[in-house]
């Protein structure tokens, strides 16, 4: 049986042209910063994003993590979002490994965090009593917020706004080809106002692995001893780095694709009795390819199963999907590079026999 395999845009494997790409890799030490593959790259990656330099690591968490050790220091104060990735799910490795603080903000529904509340949370830097802010990371599109793509003159506002504080931003991009491709604009036009920016290569582009961090030459130099002390320094990871120069040849125009397939799969899960989700109405921007929706609670009352249990019966069903959070009515499907148009059609007709118990 082939499972139709919702949980998330990580769970591709690489084709066969991505693992030929692979092995004909031309590669060096890269620690040397002599793998010709790496470097093509993270030059083309910059490129795209309008940066001077990129650096390619191990995963879109040590990307984050690599820029806010850049950017801030022990005791200093990182401005997040309380559903940000960064936040959630990425081990609080910014305090953990880098003593930073962070001051959380409440996310709205399209992503961002308020203007008028960030400009409240700067810190007076002329006060003792209070650390410094460094940092204001923002995330397009929106991962919790359901894959919303960020509005790029929102960025360019709160950039306006760290500009005047003296501090930076850094940008999760982690799938910020998935926004390019929905409002159809370069994905420059969310960086380019942006301090740093990472984006994944092992999401819905595809690749087995990889992230590139990107910014100005001063700060990619400084990343890389992070980078380094991190573990993160690769040697012939040109292998790697093939697969995600395929992936940005190959993968970037088809995700289209995924957002067709998302959208569908949202409308489908409106029409369900006992199930919904705030996907099916259009957001400011645009929604991409993660479907977040939720069961009725008068559902639950009258039988229908909660989140868990409606993950198992859909497994029963061959689809995989994902209980997310505490309420245990929500959940997550995310369209990806191996999922087609008919399996949407299998997925919903599983959820709505999984609802009923039939
Ligand atoms: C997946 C993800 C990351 C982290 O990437 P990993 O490669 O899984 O470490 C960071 N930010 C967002 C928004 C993500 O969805």
């Amino acid at each position: 049986m082939r499972w139709i395999d919702l949980r998330s845009d990580t769970v591709t494997r690489p084709t066969e042209g991505m693992r030929r790409a692979m092995a004909a890799a031309v590669v060096g030490d890269d620690v040397y910063e002599e793998d010709p593959t790496v470097r093509q790259l993270e030059e083309r990656v910059a490129d795209l994003l309008g940066k001077e330099a990129g650096l390619f690591v191990a995963s879109g968490t040590m990307g984050n993590l690599t820029a806010l050790l850049t950017h801030a220091g022990r005791g200093d104060e990182v401005i997040v979002g309380h559903l940000a990735h960064t936040f959630l799910y990425e081990v609080g490795g910014s305090a953990g490994l880098g003593s930073i603080h962070t001051a959380v903000l409440q996310n709205t529904v399209e992503g961002t965090l308020p203007v008028a509340a960030i400009a409240e949370a700067l810190r007076n830097p002329q006060d003792i009593h209070a650390p410094r802010t460094r940092l204001i990371c923002l995330e397009n599109t929106h991962n919790r917020c359901g894959g919303v793509v960020l509005d790029p003159a929102y960025v360019d506002t709160i950039a306006r706004l760290a500009a005047e504080g003296g501090l930076a931003v850094h940008l999760d991009g982690a799938r910020l080809f998935n926004a390019a491709r929905a409002l159809d604009l370069p994905p420059s036009r969310w960086s380019q106002a942006a301090d740093s920016i990472m984006v994944c290569l092992s999401k819905g582009l595809g690749a087995p692995v990889g992230s590139v961090l990107c910014g100005s030459r001063d700060f990619i130099r400084s990343a890389r001893r992070v980078r380094k002390m991190l573990g993160g320094g690769m040697r012939q990871a040109g292998i790697l780095a093939a697969a995600g120069l395929y992936a940005l040849d190959w993968n970037v125009a088809r995700l289209d694709e995924d957002h067709r397939n998302a959208c569908r799969l949202a409308k489908g899960i409106g029409e369900i009795a006992g199930l919904t989700s705030p996907q099916t109405s259009p957001p400011s921007t645009a929604w991409t390819n993660l479907v977040y929706f939720s069961i009725d609670p008068t559902a639950i009352e009258s039988g229908a199963p909660d989140a868990a249990r409606l993950a198992s019966r859909l497994r029963e069903r061959g689809v995989l999907a994902t209980p997310i959070g505490k309420s245990g009515r929500e959940l997550r499907m995310v369209t990806h590079l191996d999922i087609h148009a008919e399996d949407i059609d299998v997925a919903l007709h599983a959820l709505e026999s999984a609802m009923k118990g039939t």
